[in-house]
């Protein structure tokens, strides 16, 4: 299963549901998943778990010591868990850190974004102005999810060429690109370090927590680019979790132009996600129950 299979399966079962007030209530998502969620004081680094009964109920425990936007997160990752049948294998990772994490988390991570950040309310509540720490705190606040989850929300749902970019420890982990960026192949290579010369990797120099916004090369940041075009950068350093994160954007204009031969240096990549441009493909009537 991959990125997109989830993301359409997540968009399947929100499909029917009556979701206006999923940023206040999940009762409607806990509900469809014939599950309840009990709240426990769980040991420091565990999130969550389910357990499904003989009756087929599913009882969804959360750590009532982690704050309100972890457990709801946790909420819709145990949902995801349920509706793509993917067994669990939960480490004392942060909900968006993907460092070693299994791949059923990851796509548990996936679908419980789609759930907590639906794409319709999304795009009428993300304001059309450049992205900014103020917008995303406030996309953030108005899904009251974390910082780095609205975060790659929005570079996944962006117009622009964007990305978000997971770091860790001075590696890359995770970059989340908008459409745009993959149909040219705009590719940041994980497990490499921090690029020099980016917003991020002074930040972590600096060694504490901070945020900061930067003009930098395009090239600093995408593999096999071109020279010579500029990109606004966005990063935040938390120094605790020697965790770093990084937006990148710029304006369309400012894509390098792309090889069309079919020798084309760079290689346009078809990893079946362009059905978020906004075009989606709900389905219709006939949902299979
Ligand atoms: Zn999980």
């Amino acid at each position: 299963m991959d990125e997109a299979q989830v993301q359409q399966c997540a968009r399947n079962f929100i499909s029917d549901l009556e979701i206006k007030d999923v940023r206040d209530d999940l009762s409607v998502y806990v509900k469809a998943a014939n599950a309840k969620v009990v709240k426990e004081e769980l040991g420091k680094g565990e999130s969550g778990y389910t357990i499904t009964k003989p009756n087929g109920k599913h009882v969804i425990t959360v750590n009532s010591l982690e704050p309100e936007e972890r457990q709801r997160f946790t909420i819709c990752h145990e949902i995801a868990h349920i509706e793509l049948k993917l067994p669990s294998s939960h480490e004392e990772v942060p909900s968006w850190s993907y460092a070693k994490r299994h791949i059923n988390e990851v796509m548990c991570d996936i679908f419980a974004a789609e759930l907590l950040m639906p794409y319709v309310q999304w795009r009428a509540l993300v304001p059309k102005t450049e992205p900014s720490l103020d917008v995303l705190e406030y996309m953030a606040s108005q899904f009251r999810t974390s910082f780095p989850a609205a975060a790659s929300r929005y570079a996944n749902l962006a117009d622009v060429p964007c990305a978000y970019v997971t770091m860790e420890r001075g590696a890359i982990r995770y970059a989340a690109r908008s459409t745009l960026l993959r149909k040219v192949g705009a590719w940041i290579a994980p497990k490499s370090p921090i690029p020099p010369g980016s917003v991020a990797h002074r930040l972590r120099e600096g060694g504490v927590s901070q945020v900061d916004t930067g003009e930098v090369a395009q090239d600093i940041w995408f593999e096999n680019w071109d020279k010579g075009l500029d990109l606004s950068e966005l990063a935040r350093h938390y120094a605790k979790s020697d965790t770093t994160v990084a937006l990148l954007w710029f304006s369309e204009e400012d894509l390098p132009e792309v090889e069309t031969t079919r020798f084309g240096a760079r290689v346009v990549e078809d990893d079946g996600l362009s059905e978020l441009t906004g075009e989606l493909t709900w389905p219709g009537r006939n949902r299979r129950r």
